[in-house]
């Protein structure tokens, strides 16, 4: 059984409990971070914990704790659960006020919920698909207009996996006003010509804390980033595509909506950045 994490408690996951009038349970008034352990320590972490404070900023709430405290609770998680390689999920939501109500609670008086727990993944970074490739569907991105918050709000990207498994596929690219936004909770890159063109950052897409390592890591390595917004059709004629996540790190895609992409196997590109974020993000992990 895991040990989980609720409002400064570490409680076997049967005994953890939150209001049934929490925000998040009524009216998906949360946010959340997924961080990846690998070798028992944090990737990424200082990106995820700076993108946590971004939502609450946005959505004019309370952090329940500082940075230091949050890594502390995830190491004290990871160590308690034995994660090697695995996922910490964090949520914090608005809280409950103890009734059902459309206007923000007095955030004097109600505390935000803070809820954490582990996902055991042995051999994380060895993936069988990061060999393969996955195949991807594109479908109307009908999200709201703040993509850039990472709130709990799932329900579209959850029925897009569902849609891209009934067309025997892996995942979902959305696509609005002709131009692909993302994938359902990645970031999606093609390459064309040695480019490595994604979609430049605003409010329609989330900023990947994986895109910006990457992409940080193709300039030190002297390749070539054109940040575009790009078409189904250019994507199925580039020579490579790729998405980014924190758990997925780079994982090649080999089709879109049954157009080969390149060879129809991953790419050089795509297979290099794999390697070089796993390298580089390991000796940063904390
Ligand atoms: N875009 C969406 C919609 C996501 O849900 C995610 C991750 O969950 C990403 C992009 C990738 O972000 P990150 O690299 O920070 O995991």
């Amino acid at each position: 059984m895991r040990t989980v994490y609720v409002n400064g408690e570490y409680l076997p996951e049967s005994e953890a409990k939150v209001s049934i009038f929490d925000r998040a349970f009524l009216m998906a008034d949360g946010v959340y971070e997924v961080t990846s352990v690998l070798g028992g320590k944090l990737i990424d972490f200082d990106g995820h914990a700076k993108r946590l404070a971004r939502s609450l900023n946005e959505l004019d709430m309370k952090a329940p704790c500082t940075e230091d405290e949050l890594l502390a609770i995830h190491r004290e998680l990871v160590a308690r659960n034995e994660i090697t390689d695995g996922l910490v999920y964090l949520q914090v939501t608005r809280g409950s006020a103890g009734d059902r109500d459309f206007a923000f609670p007095d955030p004097e008086t109600t505390e935000p919920t803070l809820v954490l727990f582990t996902q055991n993944k042995p051999g994380l970074a060895e993936s069988p698909a990061a060999k393969t490739g996955i195949k991807v569907i594109s479908l109307e991105d009908i999200r709201w207009g703040r993509r850039d918050i990472k709130t709990v709000q799932l329900l579209y990207p959850s029925m897009a996996k569902m849609a891209a498994k009934k067309a025997g596929c892996d995942d979902a690219w959305f696509v609005e006003d002709g131009k692909v936004t993302e994938g359902s909770s990645n970031n999606a890159y093609i390459v064309k010509g040695g480019k490595i063109i994604t979609r430049e950052l605003s409010h329609d897409i989330l900023h990947g804390i994986t895109r910006a390592a990457v992409l940080r890591f193709a300039k030190e390595a002297q390749m070539v980033v054109e940040e575009r917004s790009f078409t189904v059709e250019e994507a199925q004629q580039a020579d490579e595509a790729f998405v980014t996540s924190a758990s997925s790190f780079v994982m090649p895609v080999v089709e879109l909506d049954g157009a080969k992409i390149g060879a129809g196997t991953p790419g050089p590109v795509a297979a290099r950045l794999r390697e070089i974020y796993l390298e580089e993000s390991m000796k940063m992990a904390v």
